[in-house]
């Protein structure tokens, strides 16, 4: 399904999938992790996925230099840079927020990768001229530049969770276990467009949850309809992914985008002591306080087989250790 695409090998697949038995008991279902923080690239995470096929696109077009966008924060960004690098490419990071001079978390990894890193105090709705700026100003230096979309979001991205679905349906075929539901910290709708695309097209009945970070429910749900149905337009496809195929739950926000309260710190505390699990407050730990809830709520019956799908995220922690500090540990 995936052989005809351009690809290059960043991380080694599969990913574990490890059974978190603490975590399971205490919720009354049985908790699978899908580990994909762990990567041997830069500390790893959902965004190895997408580069794969967007970089393989990228060097079969000549490119030179790779120009990408996210927040301050963005492991995207940290992620784009570490691959570039690794395959002698250059990297222009258009980064939204206040400018800073101290360099923490993923903002010190972006620096560490010599990465051009530009701050800009927009919205995000302008990043996207500013990187054609970008580009227009490489192409006048003589270079050849590539615009990844911010979070790694269009269809040959979406490509990178397609193939995971594919690994993901193998692991559960060699443990015998037929998964009920997949959760997993969703922003741009990327990851889970490729994972709707890829069950739909196996035809492997798994509930994709996406527990949104910042952003509304329907604006989440119209973003992973369009992109699903492009990836499945791409990988020629017949199959259509209809918005009552996307769940996402806007109720784990906390406040908004990098909004990090007591719960998120509370929800941090409870993966760390019950599984040595790290979770980063912007990302994963929400999404983990979705899952929680989500099964004490009974959403998720009893004794249902539930994958917490890892996103990354790590180096965040190291970013904003003041704030997660802050609520007492
Ligand atoms: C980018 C990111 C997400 C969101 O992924 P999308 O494909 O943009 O929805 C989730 N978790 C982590 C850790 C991320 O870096």
């Amino acid at each position: 399904m995936l052989s005809r695409f351009p690809r290059v090998r960043l991380a080694s697949f599969p990913t574990p999938l490890e059974k978190a038995e603490r975590l399971g008991r205490l919720l009354g279902v049985n908790v699978w992790v899908k580990r994909d923080d762990f990567m041997e690239l830069a500390f790893g995470g959902n965004k190895v996925r997408k580069l794969e096929f967007l970089l393989g696109d990228a060097l079969t077009k000549g490119a030179d230099t790779v120009i990408t966008t996210g927040s301050l924060h963005s492991n995207h960004a940290r992620l784009t840079a570490a691959a570039a690098t690794k395959l002698g490419l250059d990297t222009v990071l258009v980064l939204t927020g206040e400018k800073t001079t101290q360099l923490k978390g993923n903002l010190l990894l972006d620096a560490l990768f010599g990465a051009d890193v530009r701050i800009f105090k927009v919205p995000k709705q302008e990043v996207n001229k500013i990187m054609q700026e970008v580009a227009h100003e490489l192409i006048t230096r003589g270079k050849k530049p590539y615009i990844v979309p911010g979070g790694g979001a269009n269809a040959i991205g979406c490509l990178g969770y397609v193939s995971a679905s594919l690994e993901i349906v193998n692991q559960l075929n060699d443990l015998g276990v037929s998964a009920n539901y997949l959760v997993h910290a969703t922003g741009t709708g990327a990851t889970q467009a490729g994972l709707t695309a890829g069950f739909k097209v196996l035809n492997i009945d798994v509930k994709v949850l996406g527990i949104s970070n910042g952003r509304r429910k329907d604006d989440i749900v119209s973003d992973v309809v369009k992109l699903a149905n492009e990836t499945t337009d791409l990988l020629n496809s017949r199959v259509r992914i209809e918005p009552a195929d996307v769940t996402v739950f806007d109720d784990y926000t906390c406040g908004g985008y990098g909004v990090i309260t007591r719960e998120v710190t509370e929800t941090m505390k409870l993966a760390a002591r019950s599984e040595g699990l790290v979770l980063d407050p912007v990302y994963t730990a929400k999404a983990m306080m979705g899952l929680i809830s989500l099964a004490e709520k009974g959403f998720m019956e009893k004794g249902s087989e539930v994958i917490f799908l890892h996103t990354g995220g790590g180096p965040i922690i190291f970013q904003y250790d003041e704030k997660v500090q802050s609520f007492g540990l």
